[in-house]
């Protein structure tokens, strides 16, 4: 459930008019409710009410700092996987106790920022990074917490580009060599063993694949502890699937994910991690665009929008389904068929094809749903077009979030050489 519902025939987000909001900030735009963002953040904490695991918020879904802070105050932890991410998560207030950095390619640079931040854990995911982060610890005399990010081999059965826990994939320890590397950390001076951490992929629309995970994870908790090694808490990842509104598998609910997850851990006595993104955020936001021209092709009908794949690239990327949602109610039920597309020169700068639709004209402002995350997070300035602004609506309050970038400080970020400031040539 989101906050995004018409009222006297025009969307509203929570208690604010979208129209209102067009008027103020403008198209492109995207809008982010606190209502949704709560909600969901307390459903999911909730379907583990007795376990009483730690929600570390994977900052990459939507790192904005109005969405950081809005989770920090509900007791938030972070899932960074980068320096900057690790920044802006101390920034919006996320306890650094509360912070765990996942990733296959940390920096030494990032490992030092992390050791001083002193976050919770480091999921590390290969030997040659687990013997980097024990030599930058080491010379700032530290010792690093660790988990090791480990591959089940398991078909999480989503899309490819979102499906991580497979042996071809790039990420987490391979299951042969989870032995190994607990022996190293044991061996060596300045890391330290606290967990296990599994994260499969996202936008799972099954329990399965996650039941036959988690086994796996118990059955080597058990393992590693028999062996010596202190395994406290296991950090089980995010991935559970959001609806989409595309009449495709409804994803399992929370509750009976958790209910799933209390099954799978037993007895077994450890804290418990989570890292949902799509989850908390995916829902809890829709890009604001305007139809700038109806177009009528040959084959097809486009409605062509103001918004593009540098603003919102799921569609381009990975096929992924948004719905359409009129700002201001169709007073008909009569439907249309459109290609949903922008300005930008590629042909995969379409949203939608064959997309049924009310009766759509020039000047229509069009929820695009479902775009809280992975979405403003991965735009771009392809076709130098400025990122667009982020809004967070509280009730019947809003604020911009994040400035509509100017095409001054787009272009100024680039310079001119001084061999290019001498005379041309004619
Ligand atoms: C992306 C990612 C997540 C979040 O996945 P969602 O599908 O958004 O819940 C969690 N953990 C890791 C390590 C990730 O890379």
């Amino acid at each position: 459930m989101d906050h995004f519902v018409y009222r006297d025939g025009i969307l509203f987000a929570e208690d604010v008019s979208l129209e209102a909001i067009a008027a103020a900030v403008g198209t492109p735009a995207y809008i982010y409710s606190t209502a949704t963002l709560e909600r969901h953040f307390r459903v999911f904490r909730d379907a583990f009410a007795p376990l009483k695991p730690l929600i570390c918020y994977a900052v990459k879904a939507n790192s904005n700092q109005a969405v950081l802070a809005t989770l920090a105050r509900l007791g938030a932890g972070a899932d960074v996987v980068s320096g900057g991410e690790l920044m802006r998560a101390v920034k919006a207030g996320i306890p650094s106790d509360k912070i765990v950095f996942s990733g296959v390619g940390k920096t030494t640079d990032e490992m030092r920022q992390a050791l001083s931040t002193g976050i919770k854990q480091f999921n590390v995911e290969s030997e040659a990074e687990l013997d980097l982060l024990d030599a930058v610890a080491g010379d700032m005399g530290l010792t690093a917490p660790v988990s090791v990010r480990v591959n089940p081999d398991v078909d999480a059965k989503t899309h490819a580009k979102i499906s991580t826990g497979k042996a071809e994939n790039k990420f987490g320890v391979a299951w042969s060599a989870v032995d190994r590397i607990y022996g190293k950390i044991a061996a060596l001076d300045h890391v330290e063993a606290v967990g296990i951490d599994v994260h499969i992929g996202s936008q799972l629309t099954e329990l399965e694949p996650f039941k036959q995970a988690f086994a796996k994870v118990v059955d080597l908790v058990h393992h590693l502890r028999a062996a010596g090694h202190a395994i406290q808490h296991i950090d089980l990842g995010g991935g559970l699937g959001i609806p989409y509104g595309d009449g495709k598998a409804t994803p399992p609910a929370p509750a009976h994910y958790g209910a799933m997850v209390q099954e799978a851990l037993g007895d077994l006595d450890c804290d418990l991690i989570f890292e949902p993104g799509r989850l908390i955020a995916g829902n809890a936001g829709i890009l604001l665009t305007k139809v700038l021209f109806i177009k009528d092709g040959e084959a097809r009908r486009f409605a062509i929008l103001d918004a593009a794949m540098n603003d919102l690239m799921r569609p381009a990327m990975y096929d992924a389904y948004h719905g359409f949602t009129p700002v201001i109610e169709p007073q008909t039920t009569a439907t249309e068929t459109y290609d949903f597309v922008g300005p930008v020169c590629e042909s995969s700068d379409t949203f939608a094809t064959q997309r049924t639709s009310p009766p759509l004209g020039a000047g229509q402002l069009l929820a695009i749903r479902s775009a809280g995350a992975y979405s403003a997070v991965m735009s771009s300035t392809y076709n130098t077009r400025p990122l667009v602004p982020e809004v967070m609506v509280n009730g019947d309050q809003f604020a911009v979030v994040r400035e509509r970038q100017t095409l001054e400080a787009l272009i100024g970020a680039d310079t001119i050489p001084d061999w290019l400031n001498s005379k041309s040539e004619d």
